[in-house]
């Protein structure tokens, strides 16, 4: 069961699991007044992060999140729209004048398509990111006594295992999750979904003592996605209104690109009866649509709760099967 009452204290001592639909918006694109693609998910009041769309810093802030309570952050793939603001982020949350964080925090994330091309993964992109920033960072370091931001941020691509030998961007094998972070709170996981031509394209699953959350990245429907998501308790997915594309004067290339690569609400239905998923929270909403009509989309094909993330909602996670708590 997940309801969608905020928690009765302030998010960073609130205890339980609560995610955070920081900002719900697709694409390098402002078609309304939502904040980019960004979720954070609250365990006891320490907090993750998956992804940095347009607006995080401040929808994470309004949200009374601070930096000083991150643990650790997840980028699903490297669109534009799910990285655009690490700069800030890190910028604007770093040591204590700010509340921001003064221990490690590890960034994970996809390693380059193609080393052999020259593009970056994650980690080249974040040490691009702090060198371009270095007169700033060094200033403050000396100036504010800040410690050095080059070594708190940690960042890890994510190793692919043998058993998605074979993938790229066109060709996904179904595999089964792996682990890629834990630590006392948490025990996080991934896998490989399919947003061609992108690869590598992650979707993350959290589970913790007070329930499992799944965050689908940008995905087509997909089977791993079901897979990751099997009894979770809150499904956090991507949708795509292809008749709002498709009613306006946008490229061959583009409209092929949104039926390729992510998922109608339909088809985010059928992955979470796959999965046998509690609850759906769509986000990541490509096109405009009203809530009746994404959510009547999915519910064609799944009979469970469905919601659509407003920015800065939060969402109380509380496991499916939690004993009835009774008198003795
Ligand atoms: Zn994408």
């Amino acid at each position: 069961m997940t309801d969608r009452v905020a928690p009765d204290a302030p998010l960073d001592q609130a205890r339980g699991l609560h995610v955070v639909t920081l900002g719900t918006a697709a694409g390098p694109a402002i078609r309304s007044e939502c904040p980019g693609i960004a979720t954070a998910i609250v365990v006891d009041g320490r907090f993750y992060l998956v992804d940095f769309g347009l607006g995080v810093t401040r929808a994470a802030h309004t949200a009374g999140l601070r930096g000083e309570n991150l643990k650790a952050c997840f980028v699903t793939h490297l669109h534009s729209d799910h990285v655009a603001e690490i700069p800030a982020y890190l910028l604007w949350n770093w040591g204590r004048p700010v509340q921001g964080f003064t221990e490690p925090v590890q960034i994970l994330g996809p390693g380059p398509a193609d080393p052999s091309s020259g593009t970056v993964g994650t980690a080249g992109l974040v040490e691009h990111v702090l060198q371009a920033y270095s007169y700033d960072i060094d200033v403050r370091m000396v100036d504010e006594g800040r410690p050095s931001l080059y070594e708190l941020v940690q960042v890890e691509e994510i190793e692919l295992p043998a058993s998605a030998a074979g993938a790229d961007g066109e060709h996904t094998p179904q595999m089964d999750p792996f682990m890629v972070y834990q630590d006392e709170f948490v025990r996080v996981s991934a896998i490989l979904v399919e947003h061609p031509p992108i690869f590598p394209a992650f979707a993350f699953r959290f589970d913790t003592a007070y329930g499992s959350v799944v965050v689908s990245g940008d995905t087509t429907e997909s089977l791993n996605t079901s897979t990751l998501a099997e009894g979770a308790d809150l499904l956090v997915h991507e949708a795509v209104n292809l008749d709002f594309y498709r009613a306006r004067d946008f490229a061959p290339e583009f409209l092929n690109h949104q039926e390729i690569s992510h998922t109608t609400p339909a088809g985010v239905g059928r992955v979470a009866t796959r999965a046998g998923a509690a609850r759906v929270v769509l986000s990541h909403l490509a096109g405009v649509a009203t809530d009746a009509e994404w959510t009547a989309g999915v519910a064609t094909e799944y009979a469970g709760p469905v919601s659509v993330a407003r920015p800065g909602e939060v969402y109380t996670v509380v496991p499916a099967e939690a004993p009835a708590t009774s008198p003795a």
